[in-house]
């Protein structure tokens, strides 16, 4: 049953999982179609701004061609490096006015996205008709030939679009030669906070994502949860019936010889025989009620459980279970430090000494051979502690320990007989009295047990 619980478990676990990721697979898939959407639309907004250079102003635009023009034939003339020529494209006079403009247009037209921008130039390439072509630069796009704009960098940045131009020019009077200029740059884009737009616009698939995985992740739990309780159960019932057959079967083997002993005639002249076979049958018949009283009695809840409370002096109270317990027990040490003022409790006398008496009695049942018992007086609480140094409790059963019918396994070692009820009725008597109780032990360690009560 174990194994199968555990296998279930690793196959549930496996299965949760795998969707998982599917469901993370899925997202991400969504993610990058929303991003690829977003993308062509900024695309296709900012296109339309830019379509016409010289809608956005034309003379700043013939500026820039003039520039070109400009720098070509500069370099046509005394063929200043390409360094040179190439320095002076980027740091051109108009870079702040067009960046300017530019970014004015985009405000105006799309006013709802924070628009960053650059245009790089990838090449300039100049044709003299009569000689080979001459290339200044041709250059991968990197932002470091940002001819205008204020875009940092191209990391996270959306290619708009290419713009190629060419210009011809003549510079026939000096040189006699007529050249072509070929320039190609690119509009580049970056919208502030695109990730957070994007997510946005995938608010609702994000949370439902969330919220199936959740729910799956919690029902499971909740299931696994069920299924180990309901295993604990029915183990508990196991050794309940377990228990409580063997502690029936040796009064009722016992009562069965004994009847068996009256019926001979012998026995029944012998009127010291039947004297003794009629007390064990006496003896047995008690073992029987007890076993039952305490089956019944020591079940019931804390609140079919009827108090018949009185005014109780501590520690007198203490003492005289204590002495009860010493004649029972003669071997085991016992160990008292009493709080000194003397207090009176409103308790059940009857039902609280069944239950100290049952802590008391489970310490020499688990093994050991000497216990403390204390009590205190801080501000309005009361409490009793109870310790030995018996065997412990692994810490592991402490929230089963005052479960009904629970009883810890102890393999074949201590084979204490039990039927898991004495720490239940010690907690149910303890919770009538609106206290508290809990333990603090360890395997090998010992035992400590304490009982709290408002005055
Ligand atoms: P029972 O003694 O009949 O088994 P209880 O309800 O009295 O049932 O105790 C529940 C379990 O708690 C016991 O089976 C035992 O393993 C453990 N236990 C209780 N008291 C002690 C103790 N003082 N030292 C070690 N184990 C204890």
């Amino acid at each position: 049953m174990k194994q199968k619980i555990n296998l279930l478990i690793g196959f549930s676990a496996v299965v949760l999982i795998a969707l998982s990721a599917i469901q993370y697979y899925l997202v991400k898939t969504a993610y990058e179609y929303k991003v690829e959407q977003f993308r062509s639309e900024i695309k296709e907004k900012i296109a339309k701004i830019t379509n016409d250079y010289s809608d956005i102003d034309s003379t700043i635009f013939n500026k820039k061609d003039l520039l070109y023009k400009q720098l070509a034939e500069n370099y046509i003339r005394d063929k200043k490096t390409r360094f040179h020529i190439k320095n002076q494209l980027l740091q051109s006079d108009f870079k702040n006015e067009l960046t300017r403009k530019l970014q004015e247009e985009f405000e105006n037209e799309v006013p709802d996205l924070e628009i960053d921008f650059a245009i790089v130039l990838d090449k300039f390439v100049i044709y003299d008709v009569t000689k080979e072509a001459d290339t200044i630069f041709a250059e991968k796009p990197f932002i470091e030939n940002k001819i205008y704009g204020n875009l940092a960098s191209l990391d996270d940045a959306f290619l708009i679009r290419n713009y190629v131009g060419t210009t011809s020019g003549s510079l026939q009077q000096e040189l006699n030669s007529d050249y072509k200029l070929l320039t190609e740059d690119t509009l580049y884009v970056s919208i502030q906070n695109w990730e957070t737009i994007v997510l946005k616009r995938m608010t609702l698939l994000l949370v439902f994502a969330v919220f199936s995985i959740l729910t799956l992740i919690t029902l499971f739990v909740i299931a696994l949860k069920a299924l180990i309780k309901q295993k604990k159960v029915s183990d508990i019932k196991t050794d309940f019936i377990n228990n409580i057959t063997h502690e029936l079967k040796t009064p009722l083997t016992t009562l069965s010889v004994s009847t068996k002993i009256l019926e001979r005639k012998e026995t029944r002249e012998n009127e010291a025989v039947f004297n003794s076979v009629l007390g064990t049958i006496n003896r047995q018949n008690s073992r029987l009620q007890h076993l039952i009283d305490q089956v019944l009695t020591n079940s019931l809840g804390h609140q079919e459980i009827e108090l018949h409370k009185e005014r109780v002096l501590m520690p007198n109270f203490l003492n005289t279970i204590i002495a009860d317990f010493k004649i029972s027990n003669p071997n085991i040490l016992i160990e008292t430090h009493f709080h000194s003022q003397k207090t009176s409790l409103n308790l059940d006398k009857f039902h609280l000494t069944t239950a100290i008496a049952n802590v008391l009695e489970n310490a020499v049942k688990y093994g050991c051979k000497s216990i403390a018992v204390k009590s205190s007086l801080i501000e309005n609480q009361f409490s009793i502690s109870i310790s030995d140094d018996g065997i412990g409790i692994s810490k592991s059963k402490h929230s089963l320990l005052f479960d009904k019918f629970y009883r810890v396994e102890q393999g074949n070692l201590h084979d204490a007989k039990g039927l898991g009820l004495g720490l239940y009725y010690v907690d149910q008597i303890i919770k009538a009295h609106h206290g508290t109780i809990n333990v603090v032990s360890d395997l090998g360690k010992g035992s400590t047990f304490n009982l709290r009560f408002s005055i």
